[in-house]
């Protein structure tokens, strides 16, 4: 029988999942992936993390809980940074610690660091090391880090086609004809969302906020279907240079959108709690007022947050683009 290793369905799992599960197949491995997120989930999360992490980091709580007695080993990588000088929240440096100490009775866990502030080279070396639970062979460990190489790219290329993270992973298992809009519903409106992959394509977090805004014909896109060389090329028009991997994303995607004629309108999605998104909610605000030309709603979600205010708020502000549109 294969060993099966759990990946939670939460933080980096929509940035990173197809890379992953791609090189613990190859190994031979049986990938779990936890539940879909529910009220159940999230208030076990909530119960089981300190009171002082932010929303999504609650989450994640949740997601181990779902998947501890399903599986061999847990797969949670202790993430410093994913290119060169720059640094993902140091909320993700601690994970695996808080997770184990907060947690009882887990399957190993393999936390594996990966940092390549310094040296890109340390991505294979992370994987080799979270391989060796399945093997010893280094022809192996490095034929199954390619195809974890060669399902990212794949990955990144659906998102460059217009598909969300989660719509591409679901294109790439089971080949779903996922589109970027409700079918059959007219796009009168571009709207960019701006927010963390982990709070926007969670739609049990967010509130179904893609899905409310495709029910009203509304085309969505977000920092996921730019290249990186995009969002680095815009990002860098700030005075210093970013050193956020997931703050840069979001200004970098926020000032590529606000320059093209076909947005309507961004939608910046924070969660409380997290320091890092008030910051770039704060620069992404200024440049819009600066240019004076995009009409921005800004979101902030908590374990609290009611859907009836959320849809509200929505209505009332792609009403407010029409009104623009209609007096223009
Ligand atoms: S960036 Fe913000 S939301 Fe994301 S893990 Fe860090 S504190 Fe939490």
């Amino acid at each position: 029988m294969p060993l099966r290793i759990g990946i939670p369905r939460a933080l980096l799992y929509y940035y990173y999942y197809p890379m992953w599960k791609g090189f613990f197949k190859a190994l031979g491995a049986e990938v779990v992936v936890s539940s879909r997120t529910t009220k159940d989930i999230l208030d076990k999360g909530v119960k089981q993390a300190v009171d002082e992490a932010c929303l999504p980091v609650k989450l994640f709580f949740g997601h181990v809980l779902d998947l501890k007695d399903k599986v061999d080993y847990l797969f949670v990588p202790r993430m410093v940074s994913v290119e060169h000088k720059a640094y993902i929240c140091p909320k993700f440096l601690g994970l695996p610690d808080m997770v184990r100490h907060n947690i009882a009775d887990l399957p190993p866990v393999i936390d594996v660091t990966v940092n390549m502030s310094r040296n890109e080279k340390n991505l294979y070396r992370a994987f080799a090391e979270a391989g060796k639970v399945l093997t010893a062979n280094p022809l192996a460990l490095r034929k199954a880090y390619k195809a974890g190489l060669k399902e990212q790219e794949r990955f990144e290329r659906f998102n460059q086609l217009g598909f969300l993270p989660h719509e591409s992973i679901e294109q790439m298992e089971e080949g779903l004809a996922a589109r970027n809009f409700s079918p059959g519903q007219p796009q009168n409106m571009t709207i960019a969302l701006i927010g963390h992959g982990y709070n926007i394509f969670d739609t049990y977090i967010s509130m179904n906020l893609i899905g409310k805004l495709r029910d009203m014909g509304i085309r969505v896109v977000t920092a996921d279907n730019l290249t990186g060389d995009i969002i680095e090329e815009r990002s860098n028009e700030l005075p210093k240079r970013l050193f956020w991997t997931l703050g840069k994303r979001m200004i970098g995607s926020a000032f590529h959108y606000m320059r093209l004629d076909s947005i309507d309108g961004i939608i910046h999605v924070a969660s409380f709690g997290c320091g890092p998104d008030s910051f770039t909610g704060e620069i992404i605000e200024r440049h819009l007022r600066r240019r004076g030309n995009l009409p921005l709603l800004n979101l902030t979600i908590d374990e609290h947050s009611g859907e009836a205010g959320i849809v509200t708020r929505l209505e009332a502000f792609v009403d407010m683009i029409q009104w623009r549109r209609a007096a223009q």
